[in-house]
This record gives structure tokens, sequence and C-alpha cells, in this order.
């Protein structure tokens, strides 16, 4: 089991947050398109990073256009809660760590490999997406 080097976590941590903008700019310019006025106020609110969870403000509105971005979000949000609580990388099924490959290709990853596919065989094939 090696630690993965300072300069793998900076490259994970970094595409997470690549992927969160990515997503927050996506769902604000989705919002805007609306003629809601609830959705553009909430397209402004969620300009700011400061938001404790832009899902769950999303899933308030019930932005049902947005959802699949949303999901998206979540998974990122989690992933930060735990990038910071240290305990990133760790499969949260079985506590073994996660192969870098896995994370580089799916960040937000939250088991291994191995426990994935017991998981998407428990229910029913895979419901996220399988980068
Ligand atoms: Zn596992």
């Amino acid at each position: 089991m090696d630690e993965w080097t300072t300069q793998q976590r900076a490259q994970l941590k970094a595409a997470l947050d690549r992927r969160y903008k990515e997503l927050l700019a996506m769902v604000r310019e989705e919002l805007r398109s609306t003629e809601q006025p609830t959705w553009l106020a909430l397209a402004d609110r969620i300009t700011d990073i400061g938001i404790e969870s832009v899902a769950d403000v999303l899933t308030e509105a019930r932005a049902v256009s947005v959802d699949h971005h949303v999901r998206e979000l979540r998974a990122i949000e989690a992933a930060r809660l735990r990038v910071r609580q240290g305990r990133y990388g760790e499969c949260v099924e079985c506590g073994t760590d996660i192969a870098f490959d896995r994370l580089r290709a799916l960040p937000t990853a939250e088991r291994c490999i191995t426990c994935q596919q017991e998981h998407d065989q428990a229910y029913g094939g895979s419901v996220l997406p399988t980068l």
C-alpha cells in the first residue's frame, strides 16, 4: 500500500475543483436561460462559492432541468468533504486505498473497484456515470 505523493493528491484535488467550477458555470447558465424568477435569483446565489452546499440549494429549488448536474455536484461535494477529513481515496466500504488510476479517471469514486462491482450488482447495474 503506497502512500500517494503530494503531487498526486494535488492533482486529484485540482480535478475535483475544476469539475466543480465547470458544473457550477453550466448550472448557472441553465438557470439563467429560464424565465423563472426563483431560478434567476438562484443563479446569482450560486455564484457565491461561500455557499455551504450548492447541491442542497438546487434540490430545494426543484430545478429539475439541472438534476443530473446536481447529482454530480453532490458527489464532488462529498469527495471534497472526504479530502478535508483526510479520508479521500479510501474505499467507504472496506477502507482500502482506491487505485490512483481509478481516481484519476473518476475523482468522485468512493469505492474501490471490487466494492463498486459488488455494489452495482446489488443495486441492479450502474446508475452512476461509468467514466
Ligand atoms: Zn472496497
